[in-house]
């Protein structure tokens, strides 16, 4: 059965999310940018680069299965949407800034009547209203960091992740609505009816992000020396021991390392007299 899959077409988390797909081996081919809709036919699938705003509204109506998009776009659209894997990247978090000159500290200054300029409407709307606060929403589409020096608005709601565009803009940070990444998404209806083949997908990119932090080591070790490498090397349900052809003296130990742990482990294993070390990069790890 062919499963239809929407990726954001550019933006933030357009890069990223086709490299994911790319190490899950769900090729997109040479020239996806010019196009809309590529068929990884090998997988069943198709792939729709669409924007990642339009996203949870196709999976909601059930024209895409599944699709790769922020948190913050599902939240907005306010659509009852699965999340299946969160992708740890396009971090940031959905804010309230006022000008640094007005004054206002928390969301509590912030006085009824007060004009917010957003994307975010309905967060921003729900967010308020739950303080108990009555507040004019502006709708804009984007650069909402101008909008109080234009006379628009007196506030904003936007998206920040380092902080800087704020800053550089003179605006402070009052107040948090969400925390947002980017996420992988389905509907109930598309689990109905494709959950193996979904459940496939989100695996094999899932197992991209495991493979991604670790490295698979080799290592020629002293037999006697084995117990400690051991206590070394956990790795996945410990290290696989393989006999050297012609020399009973020392087996070849290959495990899979946290990418953190490799610089002290390599050096551990020098000292008990390893020869050989090898790290490699793994692709794709299923555990
Ligand atoms: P920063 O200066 O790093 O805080 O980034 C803030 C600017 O980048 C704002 O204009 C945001 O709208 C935009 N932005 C930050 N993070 C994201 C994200 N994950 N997805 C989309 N836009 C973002």
């Amino acid at each position: 059965m062919t499963v239809k899959m929407a990726v954001p077409n550019k933006g933030r988390l357009n890069e990223r999310a086709v490299e994911l797909l790319a190490k899950a081996g769900i090729d997109l081919g040479e020239d996806w940018g010019r196009r809309l809709r590529v068929c990884a036919e090998d997988q069943g699938l198709e792939i729709m680069l669409v924007r990642a705003q339009d996203i949870p509204a196709f999976i909601s109506s059930g024209a895409i299965d599944i699709g790769i998009t922020g948190e913050d776009m599902v939240a907005e659209s306010g659509y009852n949407l699965r999340k299946m894997l969160d992708l740890e990247f396009g971090h940031c978090r959905l804010s309230v800034a006022a000008q640094e000159s007005s004054g206002i500290g928390s969301v509590d200054d912030v006085p009824n009547g007060a004009r917010i300029a957003t994307s975010f409407p309905n967060l921003t709307e729900k967010f308020f209203a739950s303080k108990g606060k009555k507040v004019e929403v502006i709708e804009i589409s984007g650069a909402a960091e101008i909008m109080p020096y234009l006379g628009v608005s007196d506030l904003i709601c936007d998206l920040v992740a380092t902080g800087s565009t704020l800053k550089t803009n003179r605006l402070v940070e009052i107040g948090k609505i969400i925390d947002s990444q980017a996420a992988v998404f389905t509907s109930d209806r598309a689990l109905a009816s494709k959950k193996a083949e979904i459940a496939d997908i989100v695996d094999s990119i899932g197992s991209v992000m495991a493979a991604e932090g670790r490295k698979y080591l080799m290592a020629d070790i002293p037999k006697d020396r084995l117990s400690e490498v051991q206590r070394m090397l956990p790795g996945i349900g410990g290290p696989t021991v393989l006999n050297i052809a012609g020399n009973d003296s020392v087996v070849a130990v290959h495990a899979v390392v946290d990418s953190k742990d490799v610089y002290r482990t390599v050096n551990d294993l020098k000292k008990i007299g390893a020869k050989g070390i090898l790290t490699l990069s793994i692709d794709r790890l299923v555990e």
